[in-house]
């Protein structure tokens, strides 16, 4: 056997044994029951209660963002047909990106293939444009942005204790005051679910003369009166140097995109490889996004109702004794603290009571921190939170008996 194909069986078999062997469940997402998804499973097929899709605005089944999507094709057809550069640019993509633009009060936009493109591709053109950046990296940063940093050749990367300011400062002040700097982060936090102190940020930005390239994530279409992110709820768009999103989240759709100075992006459209080399979004994707935000820009209520909802969950959970994780955003985690424990009540869920909630495990999150991740939004009524508490408890209840035992 090749060195490889054996190194392939023992790690296999390790992520095996620590409980943590990803297992996908096929689920149907079904444009007419969402959030009910069609499983099929040990020879059964179940319509099943989803409570951690990204699309937490239900907008990917919204009718008008489907018939956009369906419209496009018709006119436009499948894909793009090539690179920005090579016949790929329609006025879809333009009228796209002047709509983000316009959306978080910046200059520009340029859409990637996802939002782990946008931060991978920008970050590392951003790093090498100059010697000898100092970055300051918050420590829960997305995977994307870790990566985009390691491609910065010759950034010193410095992470700060997360969301803590006094530890940002205290590394600011440490650095060479005349080098380069720039400060990356999140502002809500999906797997703990809290939210960066934005202004705080911008304040320290200021004073050591960094620049600072936010994730808005998951926070765009959701916070906000616009949907313009925590940026635009906190009124610190303009202090923000790059505002980075995704269309595939509350928008629904696909794609990632950055925001901010025309010269900035113009350079980024110039030289990052991620953005150059590759097809431009298809138009059925880019015209759904586009009716999503535009939709979303204008109707308050959606965004309403998801706190509504979440904040239900979150009382529900604490008054039936469940572990529920401290969260001030729209994400509700329950601790489980153990990876083989979150797979397991995971499955139970389905099998027992017909409803699905993602486990999340290493390396996604700190080993002992294992838990599982709820995202209701507008369309999961109390009734079905009732169910869903009930299955809980009686899942996790015998566990924690034993424990006290
Ligand atoms: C999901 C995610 C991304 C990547 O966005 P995609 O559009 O799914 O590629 C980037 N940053 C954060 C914080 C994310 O959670």
């Amino acid at each position: 056997m090749h060195k490889f194909l054996q190194k392939c069986d023992d790690a296999l078999a390790e992520i095996s044994a620590q409980g943590r062997y990803r297992r996908f469940v096929a689920l149907e997402k079904l444009a007419e029951s969402f959030p009910y998804y069609r499983v099929t499973m040990e020879g059964r097929t179940r319509d099943i209660l989803v409570w951690s899709t990204n699309d937490y605005l239900a907008m990917g089944t919204h009718p008008e963002v489907v018939e956009a999507a369906v419209e496009a094709a018709r006119r436009y057809g499948a894909g793009a047909g090539g690179t920005r550069n090579i016949a790929g640019s329609s006025p879809l993509h333009v009228a796209l990106e002047e709509e983000l633009a316009d959306l978080h009060g910046k200059d520009a936009a340029l859409l990637f293939t996802s939002g782990y493109v946008s931060n991978q591709a920008s970050l590392t053109a951003i790093l090498n444009a100059l010697p000898d950046w100092h970055v300051f990296s918050d420590a829960q940063n997305h995977n994307s942005m870790i990566v985009g940093i390691k491609g910065g050749k010759s950034a010193t990367v410095h992470v700060f204790k997360h969301n803590d300011m006094a530890d940002l400062e205290r590394l600011l002040a440490a650095a060479p005051a005349d080098a380069p700097k720039i400060i990356v982060f999140e502002s809500v936090y999906s797997m703990d679910g809290d939210i960066a102190p934005l202004a705080e940020i911008c304040d320290l930005a200021d004073k050591y003369n960094a620049l600072t390239y936010l994730d808005e994530v998951h926070a765009v279409g959701m916070y906000g009166p616009q949907g313009g992110g925590v940026s635009e709820r906190d009124g610190v768009q303009s202090r923000i140097t790059i505002i980075e999103g995704t269309l595939a989240k509350a928008y629904g759709c696909h794609g990632g995109y950055i925001t901010g100075d025309f010269k900035v992006l113009d350079y980024i459209r110039s030289v990052a490889a991620g953005f150059i080399f590759t097809t431009a979004l298809p138009p059925p994707t880019v015209a759904a996004a586009l009716a999503s935000i535009r939709h979303l820009r204008a109707h308050d209520a959606r965004r309403k109702a998801l706190f509504d909802r979440a904040e239900t969950l979150k009382r529900k959970f604490r008054e039936a004794g469940l572990p529920v994780m401290d969260s001030t955003s729209h994400i509700v985690p329950l601790m489980i603290g153990d990876a083989a424990k979150a797979t397991e009540v995971s499955m139970r869920l389905i099998r027992e009571f017909g409803m699905y909630a993602t486990p999340i495990n290493y390396p996604t999150v700190a080993r002992g921190t294992e838990r599982l991740r709820f995202t209701p939004g507008p369309k999961h009524t109390d009734e079905m939170m009732d169910e869903l508490v009930k299955a809980l408890v009686q899942i996790l209840e015998p566990a924690r008996q034993t424990q006290g035992a």
